[in-house]
């Protein structure tokens, strides 16, 4: 720890390496995905050429190695979350899955008919269409919390939404599409005060601030391997002890069970009662690989830095004619979402890329969040600890000339 330079994680990033269109890479479609440390790519590689084996089951020397592994990787994900034992996690293919699997087994124990569960407008689809289709099965109802017009998850309103009605908050840790972090521990202490449940999804949070579960008081967490450095098809859900005890199984199958006979099945214990089936063992490995390569720069120096980029980004931009940023310009992560006069975000995305340069255009999978703003598309560029003051001015550059070409803007942004 303490020994964080973007120089040092850039040089261990492979991918970052590499040209585009004749030009060095500037990769700053973070939020969307992540590039790899050559430590993670190491340890799939090493695991399928020497270390390959199912899990839990064979009593020999690979099923077992390849077991402790998966449980150390299980292990590493609770201490990154702050949880308080890895019994809390449970392995899933990501975000997605993970709010899915609430969705199936708690939601569908806990939510009926005049239930309500509180969604700000500003979420992830992954945090709406699982509950609205859980609502519509249930009876229950999915209730918008409203924004400020600028942007931010609006504090009254929630309180005044929230009741003993009220069994679930959906939350994100930082909006994918604004970077925004919201007080997250105040609203949890709030909706607790209701009984309610709070789901955080920390898909765009987990790679850029420590996390602290326990210090949130989230009744559940989820994240995705791939935003933080590590395979794609393996995630994890954090999920207090006292709820997984009581939540059913989803999935059936191998690996969940403790006996069966026909006439009935006793399910193993949490976490293992979720993970029905062979598992991404690999993902787990990689993803472990993931966590210590970020955790070995220390998270505190790795977020001061971004908030630092963050910043000298914000500034950059303003340099740009007809460039308006969406959302607050307070405290976030490093995504800056903008639309820029005379070009649509795909013209502009095109123009980066001609230069080298990725982004993300379109609605980023939050279209009621970009209705706020009467858009339904954006230009969002997301930052990592790899990405340095240099890929911010590639970018304004970039920009500042498609500026100049005018309307239309095709033909490179070198
Ligand atoms: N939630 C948020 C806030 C996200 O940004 C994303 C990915 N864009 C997801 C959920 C979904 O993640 P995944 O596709 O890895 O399941």
């Amino acid at each position: 720890a303490g020994a964080f330079s973007p120089e040092r994680a850039r040089a261990e990033v492979p991918a970052l390496h590499r040209t585009v269109n004749g030009h060095p890479l500037v990769w700053l479609d973070n939020g969307a995905t992540t590039h790899k440390p050559h430590q993670m790519i190491e340890a799939l590689s090493t695991y399928y050429s020497a270390a390959n084996s199912n899990i839990h089951r064979g009593a020999h020397t690979m099923a077992r190695e390849a077991t402790e592994a998966y449980e150390s990787g299980r292990a590493a994900v609770a201490d990154f979350l702050g949880a308080a034992s890895p019994e809390e996690i449970v392995f899933v293919r990501g975000t997605t899955e993970a709010t899915n699997l609430v969705a199936h087994t708690w939601g569908r124990d806990h939510l009926g008919p005049g239930d309500d569960i509180l969604v700000p407008v500003l979420e992830h689809h992954s945090d709406l269409v699982p509950w609205q289709q859980l609502a519509a099965e249930r009876g229950a109802r999915v209730v918008p919390v409203p924004l400020t017009p600028e942007g931010t998850i609006d504090q009254g309103a929630y309180a005044d939404l929230l009741s003993y009605r009220t069994q679930l908050v959906v939350l994100s840790h930082a909006s994918n599409v604004l970077g925004t972090i919201p007080p997250v521990r105040e609203m949890t202490a709030l909706a607790h005060r209701y009984d309610a449940a709070v789901l955080v999804d920390g898909a765009q949070a987990v790679a850029h601030l420590p996390v602290d579960v326990q210090e949130l008081d989230a009744d559940f967490y989820a994240f995705s391997g791939h935003k933080i450095f590590g395979p794609t098809g393996i995630g994890a859900l954090y999920a207090k002890s006292a709820l997984l005890a009581e939540m059913r199984p989803w999935q059936g199958g191998g690996n969940m069970i403790e006996s069966v006979e026909f006439g009935r099945t006793a399910f193993a214990s949490a976490p293992h009662r979720f993970e029905a089936g062979t598992g991404h063992i690999a993902g787990v490995i990689g993803l472990h690989a993931a966590l210590d390569w970020l955790s070995g720069f220390g998270r505190e120096a790795v977020a001061a830095y971004e908030t630092a980029l963050t910043a000298y980004a914000q500034d950059a931009l303003q340099a740009v004619p007809g460039l308006e940023l969406l959302g607050p310009a307070t405290r976030k992560v490093g995504a800056l979402t903008f639309t820029l006069a005379g070009h649509t975000p795909e013209e502009a995305a095109r123009w980066l890329d001609d230069g080298g340069i990725a982004v993300r255009a379109g609605h980023h999978c939050a279209q009621p969040a970009l209705r706020h703003y009467g858009l339904d598309s954006a230009v969002r560029a997301s930052l990592a600890l790899y990405n340095t003051r240099e890929d911010v001015d590639r970018l304004t550059e970039s920009l500042l000339r498609l500026c100049e070409a005018g309307g239309g803007g095709s033909g490179g942004g070198a």
